[in-house]
């Protein structure tokens, strides 16, 4: 199973794809993840990406895909992956496909946690208070949804004419979102 997770910055992507990775048994990929680790190994990627990242913008198309191929390249990821994060703008929706069709790998789903601004705007905020992630400040918060909002929303529309988006609730209990999620998931294998 093949699986994108898609939608705004705090729309819980992470959350729900850490839940569904041991419902299938599938890695969970997260670009977000993946590039924190950089950054705290002070690696040259890290040396690279951080300021970018505080500031709440997107780290270069070539970088990213570097490391996400890289990743799929493990043993882990040849039963299938959720990947959390990417693709973020046309480009990199380009190049994903590109990779998948290199590596005979096609996605199956791409599912989108509809979630509106407001409800988004106080989860980052409960997130910045408990974990201090400096792209939690509120103000970073705004300028992330407009990053969202201008590149990464027309992605949707990509997925929608290739027949591979389903949109889903994401607001409500943890466990109803997984359950829409699972339904969905299902429907699609
Ligand atoms: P969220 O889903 O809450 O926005 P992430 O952990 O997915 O948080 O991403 C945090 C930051 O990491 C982004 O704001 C961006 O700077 C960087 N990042 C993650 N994925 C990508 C990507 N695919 N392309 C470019 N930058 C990325």
């Amino acid at each position: 199973m093949r699986i994108v997770f898609f939608g705004a910055p705090g729309s819980g992507k992470g959350t729900q794809a850490a839940i569904l990775k041991n419902t299938f048994g599938i890695p969970h990929i997260s670009t977000g993840d993946l590039l924190r680790g950089h950054v705290a190994r002070c690696t040259e990627l890290g040396r690279k990406a951080k300021a970018v990242m505080e500031a709440g913008q997107l780290v270069s198309d070539d970088l990213v895909l570097g490391m996400l191929e890289d990743r799929l390249a493990e043993a882990d990821a040849k039963p299938g992956f959720i990947l959390d994060g990417y693709p973020r703008n046309l480009i990199q929706a380009d190049a994903l496909g590109a990779l998948l069709a290199r590596i005979g790998q096609p996605l199956d789903i791409v599912i989108k946690l509809n979630v509106p601004n407001e409800a988004i705007l106080e989860r980052c905020a409960k997130r910045f208070a408990e974990q201090g992630r400096k792209d939690d400040d509120p103000e970073v918060v705004r300028g992330r949804l407009a990053v969202y909002a201008e590149q990464t929303a027309p992605v949707a529309a990509f997925y929608t004419r290739a027949g591979k988006l389903v949109e889903i609730d994401g607001v409500g209990e943890l466990a109803s979102v997984t359950a829409r999620i699972l339904a969905a998931v299902e429907s699609a294998a």
